[in-house]
């Protein structure tokens, strides 16, 4: 039985196990996905070695620490300095960063975007810059602090802290931070926010299954909206693919995975 894992701290609530579990019933294969948590990400490599494991997908806090762990890092991944996806290919583990393609599906329903905003400067925020510039859309990022930026500038991003930031007019708004996770929060001023809003014609939370005051917001100003429900499922779809060696069709897989969110 080939057997695959996310690792992460926290794991508990993670929905990788249903979405993989699913497809590999749908397809009959002998294999089964769980949930470690790992509380050490010295603990990462071990722990796959250890399980024995075919692959794997890495979450928060993680990702950033096993990108220097493996034995080759392939495509966007590189770039981005993070990977969510480890595949063991014989004694040696790849990892692969499939959340930056899965925000662009997620996107593609939008059409044309002339430019775009990244609120927040995290590994997520990372992804989605450089899949953003990969495609030629000028994006801007805005921080509430101005350390985690330096990666972006290196890259030639325009970024902004709040003090240096006066507005202006993005097509696509998109909500990296964890504002409104926990607390009624936005990610950034309100009013700043609303005006935003107003020359603005898409709003991206990465925050799945809750309806976050940035959304919320967005949908008051009559923007079209989605939450980070479809890229978390194509990155679980990219994810699957590269764990079976691209054998299996993209849209099998994904036929497979979508019922588990409306479950
Ligand atoms: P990080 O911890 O790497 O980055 C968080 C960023 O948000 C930082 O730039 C931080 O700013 C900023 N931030 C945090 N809280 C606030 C706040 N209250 N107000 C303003 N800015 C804030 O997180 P990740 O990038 O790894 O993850 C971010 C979110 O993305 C998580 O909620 C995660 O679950 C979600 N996610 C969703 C995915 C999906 O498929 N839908 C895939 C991956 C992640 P500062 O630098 O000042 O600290």
């Amino acid at each position: 039985m080939l057997l695959f894992s996310i690792f992460g701290y926290p794991v508990a609530h993670s929905i990788s196990p249903r979405l993989h579990n699913a497809v590999m019933q749908g397809l009959n294969l002998d294999g089964c996905y769980i949930r470690t948590p790992i509380e050490n990400p010295n603990a990462l490599m071990q722990t796959f070695k250890t399980l024995q494991l075919s692959g794997a997908n890495v979450t928060v806090p993680h990702k950033e620490v096993a990108f220097t762990q493996c034995d080759e890092v392939r495509g966007i991944a590189q770039k981005i300095g993070a990977i969510n996806t480890l595949v063991r290919e014989g004694s040696r583990v790849i990892g692969y960063n499939t959340d930056a393609e899965g925000f662009y599906e997620a996107i593609k329903s939008f059409g044309t975007l002339h430019n775009a905003l990244i609120l927040g400067a995290g590994g997520t925020a990372k992804a989605i810059a450089m899949i953003l510039k990969t495609h030629g859309i000028e994006t801007t990022i805005l921080n509430r602090s101005r350390q985690r930026l330096a990666f972006f500038e290196a890259e030639g991003f325009t970024c902004k802290t709040p003090e240096a930031f006066e507005g202006g007019a993005y097509t696509l708004i998109i909500n990296t931070t964890s504002a409104g996770l926990k607390d009624e929060e936005y990610p950034c001023d309100a009013t700043l926010l609303k005006s935003l809003f107003h020359h603005a014609k898409f709003a991206f939370d990465v925050i799945y299954n809750k309806p976050t005051p940035f959304l919320c917001l967005a949908k008051e100003c009559n923007l079209t909206c989605k939450d980070g429900k479809e890229m978390l499922l194509y990155q679980g779809v990219l994810a699957f693919n590269l764990f079976f060696s691209n054998h299996y069709d993209l849209k099998t897989i994904e036929s497979l995975m979508r019922p588990v969110f409306e479950l």
